[in-house]
């Protein structure tokens, strides 16, 4: 195939639940590359379709090209990038030492710019973790696994010409064949039917799933079942990684969906109308229900030794009414950035070999 005349497989260097990864060598110039071979449609079309939107942020993983095969497969070639931030979190915290202020703060920056290119083209990425947030031998990070990612429209919301072609095209019955020549490589009608029948399904019931992310990231709106999430999901997510960036540890490892929760609401305590006006609407609000936490242990004391900043900013993320957490854009212009010890250059940040 097309593929295997330009580039040379190597060895897997990782795997999901839908997909295999490998390294790879352009036959034309020898550079590194990752293939990325996702075995669903469904997150093949999403990967691509967001990667395509945030080609051109620096923080946010290159797409060369990719290929599909079949109706099924698809064969992303991505650039490749050596490790990520759980490893830097794991090997700080196997040596016992923290990170250095100006090195966190760098991290921070380089995700927190990555966020605000996604969700300023209204890219939710649904996913976001350490493991996900991978990083150049040169210290700079990308957001990478967009498998799960959606793109927001809202009416009349013009997120990008690119995306506004893809809805028309999407919505009109009698052109089908036009996504597969614009946008789609070589998907096929079938294929694009399925898309359009799964994104019908999520019209009808007006909303997304809530069986998204990975559970020690995932926003308390989603245990509780809600279907009409926004970008914030991400923000909860940032602040749990924000968390484990300041100490080392997982913020909220739950060992299940209930226990998740459970977690959170020893930290925050109950979740209710004082906390998050409206959230008694949430699908599941009346079905799960928790003993009454008399005394949150609150999100300061899961940062010890961390200054007032440091716990401010977290909390800045870590809250329950959505509508309250910050935005990326917002945080980036924390005084906490520009406070010294200032953010170290992207040089001189350490990269596990
Ligand atoms: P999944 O959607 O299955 O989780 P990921 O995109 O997270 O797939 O990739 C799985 C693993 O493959 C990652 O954890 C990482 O180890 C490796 N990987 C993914 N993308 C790259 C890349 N661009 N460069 C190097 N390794 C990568």
């Amino acid at each position: 195939s097309e593929i295997v005349a330009k580039y040379e497989v190597m060895e897997r260097v990782g795997s999901g639940a839908y997909a295999d990864v490998y390294r790879g060598r352009r036959l034309s110039d020898g550079l590194t590359v990752a293939l990325k071979e996702i075995h669903d449609y469904q997150s093949a079309f999403r990967e691509i379709d967001a990667l395509q939107l945030l080609q051109g942020s620096p923080n946010v993983v290159v797409l060369h090209e990719y290929f599909w095969r079949d109706d099924e497969d698809a064969v992303l070639v991505l650039e490749f990038l050596k490790t990520d931030l759980a490893t830097v979190i794991a090997d700080a915290a196997k040596a016992n030492q923290p990170l250095p202020v100006g090195e966190l703060k760098r991290w921070m920056i380089q995700i927190l710019s990555g966020v605000d290119a996604c969700h300023s083209h209204m890219v939710l990425h649904r996913d976001l973790k350490p493991s996900n947030l991978l990083i150049s031998e040169h210290g700079l990070l990308k957001i990478a696994d967009f498998g799960q990612a959606r793109i927001l429209t809202e009416p009349g919301f013009d997120a990008s010409n690119n995306h506004e072609e893809y809805s028309r095209v999407l919505n009109d019955n009698d052109n089908k064949d036009t996504i597969t020549d614009t946008h789609y490589g070589n998907a096929t009608c079938t294929t694009s039917e399925i898309d359009r029948k799964e994104e019908e399904e999520e019209k009808e019931l007006g909303s997304f799933t809530s069986c998204v992310g990975t559970r020690w990231f995932r926003a308390p709106e989603l245990l509780y079942g809600s279907r009409d999430y926004g970008l914030e999901v991400d923000l909860w997510s940032l602040g749990c990684i924000f968390a484990e960036l300041l100490t080392l540890q997982p913020l909220f490892p739950g060992t299940a969906d209930i226990d998740q929760l459970s977690r959170i609401i020893g930290v925050l305590g109950n979740l209710d109308e004082r906390a998050w006006v409206g959230c008694s609407k949430l699908p599941d609000y009346g079905i799960i229900s928790f003993t009454k936490v008399e005394n949150p242990a609150g999100v300061e004391a899961c940062l010890p030794n961390r200054s007032p900043d440091e716990v401010a900013l977290v909390k800045r993320l870590v809250c329950y009414d959505p509508a309250k957490r910050a935005t990326a854009m917002e945080l980036l212009h924390d005084k906490y950035f520009s406070e010294v010890p200032l953010p170290v250059p992207v040089s001189e940040l350490r990269v596990p070999l």
